[in-house]
């Protein structure tokens, strides 16, 4: 399959301008940049308190689609540190790089397939020692003719215990997988499943990323959702065949616009060292269309040189057909920061309400990181902002929500649409006489009138209609 045979640009991403959402992240509390106070470090941010929300949400709906609501995969959570042999036997000491080239005047250091002019290399290409000098490609900072490329180990490693040598190097491993391998036989053989099933896990990846950027689209720590499903070799195909669409429906049922999602499958030459086919789901963000979730057929390469390697047998036995077998993998790796900055990119909107610009993030309700803000019409009056704190006490037990007084009415309901708040409820006077409220939905903008005890139940009945 090749990308959609359209115009790269023919799709224009939902914000033009990355800045936007970088300003609108930092300002209202989604993302900041790592240790600002100290200038920052290049690549770590950090989720502010609407950030960590979002990002939550995000692995929650991961969760649910992927274990929660499937009888074949159970979940996992190895440790990030693992037995050094385990990134021996993977191929990731050996060839888990990317082609590095350096300037010899500012010594800056670039990755080879990012620089403008490479964009139709081949992994053939990459590795060429000659291609630098071919196309001449130059530094961008100070047109010095850039070195030929050599392979650059992206992982992090440190040292285990109080000696620093190295005999007791340690990695922090740049995917998740590896820890769902090497636990086959525990996850299998302690929740009984038979094959097809699968093992899904959350957590923290590290990467020493030659030029990460794009806000969080590329850093050197980050998440991970990945679920390994282990089936029959002659079942792998479909398997992958199977698992392309329900990827690419997850993302759109959370709201991303379908236009701006396409596959791409990797070139023979661009496999990873492990992968028989592999297929990118790519996103069309404002710096160009880009892999969001890599889903791979992994054959038998993981736990049959885990096999060999350990001296365990990893084989799996079949009760119905009596055979013994190394089962094959098919692979959904996704990142949390990647799907959560998308589905803040693609909920973006600005829109003109009666002569003025107003922000929307039109986030899914599940992952907005507040469900409803409760806010009083007139903070002087003590029975309301009392009525405003039951109320809030009451959706708290069961939802995310906030109280907000700091502004007139208009303002907050700014405030609140910009967070992305998919409900607000105002309290006003004739709220202490009538005992209803006024619900206003944050798409619409409609209001409705209902009574305070029956506030919580319609937006629990609200979120559950409309969850995929
Ligand atoms: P890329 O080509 O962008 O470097 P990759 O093909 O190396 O990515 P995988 O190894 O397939 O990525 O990792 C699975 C997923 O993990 C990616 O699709 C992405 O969502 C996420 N991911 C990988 N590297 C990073 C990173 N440096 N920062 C943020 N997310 C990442």
């Amino acid at each position: 399959m090749t990308p959609d045979a359209i115009d790269p640009n023919a799709v224009a991403p939902a914000v033009a301008n990355l800045e936007t959402i970088v300003s609108l992240s930092k300002r209202r509390g989604f993302i900041f940049p790592s240790s600002e106070i100290y200038g920052g470090i290049n690549a770590v941010w950090d989720y502010g308190p609407l950030g960590v929300e979002l990002k939550n949400n995000v692995k929650r709906a991961w969760w649910r689609a992927m274990v929660q609501d499937r009888d074949d995969i159970v979940g996992l959570d190895a440790g990030i540190l693992m037995h050094p042999q385990v990134w021996v036997t993977s191929g990731h000491v050996g060839s888990f790089s990317d082609p590095l080239v350096e300037c010899s005047t500012c010594h800056r250091r670039f990755r080879l397939d990012e620089l403008p002019g490479t964009e139709d290399l081949s992994q053939t290409d990459l590795r060429d020692e000659s291609i630098t000098a071919r196309l001449g490609l130059k530094c961008p900072f100070d047109e010095t003719l850039l070195s030929a490329p050599r392979r650059f180990n992206l992982m992090f490693t440190s040292h285990m215990g109080p000696v620093e040598d190295d005999g007791n190097v340690v990695y922090f491993r740049p995917e998740t997988a590896q820890g769902s391998y090497v636990n086959f036989k525990n996850v299998q053989q302690s929740s009984r499943k038979k094959i097809p099933f699968g093992i899904a896990q959350i957590g923290k990846s590290f990467r020493n990323e030659i030029s990460p950027g794009n806000f969080v689209f590329r850093m050197r720590e980050f998440e991970q959702m990945e679920m390994q499903y282990f089936v029959r070799p002659e079942s792998a195909a479909d398997a992958f065949e199977m698992w392309l669409p329900k990827r690419r429906a997850w993302y759109e049922a959370y709201g991303v616009t379908p236009s701006r999602l396409r596959f791409r499958e990797h070139a023979s030459d661009e496999l990873a060292h492990y992968a028989k086919k592999a297929i990118d789901v790519e996103y069309r963000f404002p710096f160009g269309w880009k892999e969001l979730e890599g889903i791979h057929n992994r054959g038998d390469f993981d736990l049959g040189n885990h096999q060999r390697a350990s001296g365990e047998n990893l084989e799996y036995f079949d009760q119905a057909s009596g055979e013994h077998f190394i089962p094959w993998i098919v692979e959904t790796a996704a990142g949390a920061d990647r799907a959560a900055f998308t589905f803040l990119i693609d909920s973006y909107r600005e829109e003109e309400v009666r002569g003025e610009t107003r922000v929307v993030l039109g986030l899914h309700p599940d992952l907005a990181p507040y469900k409803v803000a409760v806010l009083p019409l007139l903070k002087k009056r003590p029975e309301i902002v009392e009525l405003c704190h039951r109320l809030l006490g009451d959706l708290k037990r069961d939802i995310m929500a906030v109280y907000d007084d700091t502004a007139a009415i208009g303002k907050l309901y700014r405030r609140q649409d910009e967070i992305g708040t998919p409900w607000c409820v105002t309290v006003d006077v004739d709220s202490l006489e009538d005992g209803a409220v006024t619900i206003r939905d944050r798409d619409s903008m409609t209001q409705e009138r209902v009574p305070v005890e029956g506030v919580k139940r319609l937006i629990l009945d609200r979120m559950a209609a409309i969850r995929p």
